[in-house]
């Protein structure tokens, strides 16, 4: 019997060390983003630096619709855009510490649907302060859930967070925070995505960038207005690994944000 159970154990054991071994070399160009150079927040190889890095960096100082930006919400055109279907599934999820930010990829995480057309999520990570600003505010924390299309198109969805009560839906990523740089884990519970969303899921909407190195432009950003809530404590504990992680607000050249 003891040894059926520990046997059934030492399975289980291995069964996440193989999904982790997979996973972790799925993950190597994340983790290591091989033949880039090293870019960061600040000092050399800051947000002003990036550009120069790495000709394939060249959007970040040359693009013209960069993220993130700050919304001036009187000059936001209200249409009639579309509700956001979120189709998030609960999934086992692998946490890492990219070395920029703790990226959360769920192994089976679901789609959402922008204007009718069907996006799967690929990850989101989280940025200190807020990248985006609302009339100049910047929120304590930001999530960023990042999305492809059939076409390999991004549309990415940010979440803000403001200082309240612990979130319980953060609970199991924050536990399992991945301390070191180029550091992988496990969840040990299946993550429900869907639970990280406010009940509000009212958006603005803008065509930008990728925030980090390439910058690559065409992005479809939605901003949801409505914040969640985070605790001082679970803020800190974020901190504690990435002080500060935001690109600074970016020109708007034009380009006009929309509301429903
Ligand atoms: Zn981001």
């Amino acid at each position: 019997m003891k040894a059926a159970m520990i046997q059934a154990s030492s399975f289980v054991m291995a069964l996440r060390l193989a999904v982790l071994v997979v996973l972790s070399m799925l993950l190597a160009p994340v983790l290591h983003a091989e033949g880039h150079p090293s870019w960061g927040y600040s000092g050399p190889g800051g947000p002003s630096d990036w550009s120069g890095l790495d000709e394939r960096f060249q959007s970040c100082g040359l693009g013209k619709s960069q993220s993130p930006i700050d919304i001036r919400t009187r000059h936001v055109r209200k249409i009639g855009l579309k509700p956001i279907v979120f189709g998030y599934t609960e999934s086992p999820a692998i946490l890492a510490n990219n070395g920029h930010t703790v990226q959360v990829n769920p192994v089976m995480p679901g789609h959402a649907e922008f204007d009718d057309i069907s996006y799967r999520l690929l990850q989101f990570h989280f940025h200190t302060p807020s990248e985006e600003r609302v009339d100049g505010k910047a929120y304590p924390l930001v999530a960023h859930f990042v999305h492809e299309n059939a076409k390999g198109e991004l549309a990415v969805v940010a979440v803000f967070f403001r200082t309240g009560r612990p979130n319980v839906a953060l609970k199991p990523i924050f536990d399992e925070f991945p301390l070191r740089r180029g550091e992988l884990r496990q969840l040990p519970v299946l993550l429900n995505v869907a639970a990280l969303l406010p009940a509000d899921q009212s958006y603005y909407a803008y065509t930008g960038s990728l925030t980090t190195p390439p910058c690559t432009e065409g992005v479809k950003w939605h901003v949801l207005k409505t914040p969640v809530e985070i605790s001082p404590e679970q803020l800190s504990a974020f901190r504690k690994l990435y002080k500060h992680n935001a690109r600074r607000v970016q020109p708007l050249n034009g380009r006009v944000v929309q509301a429903n």
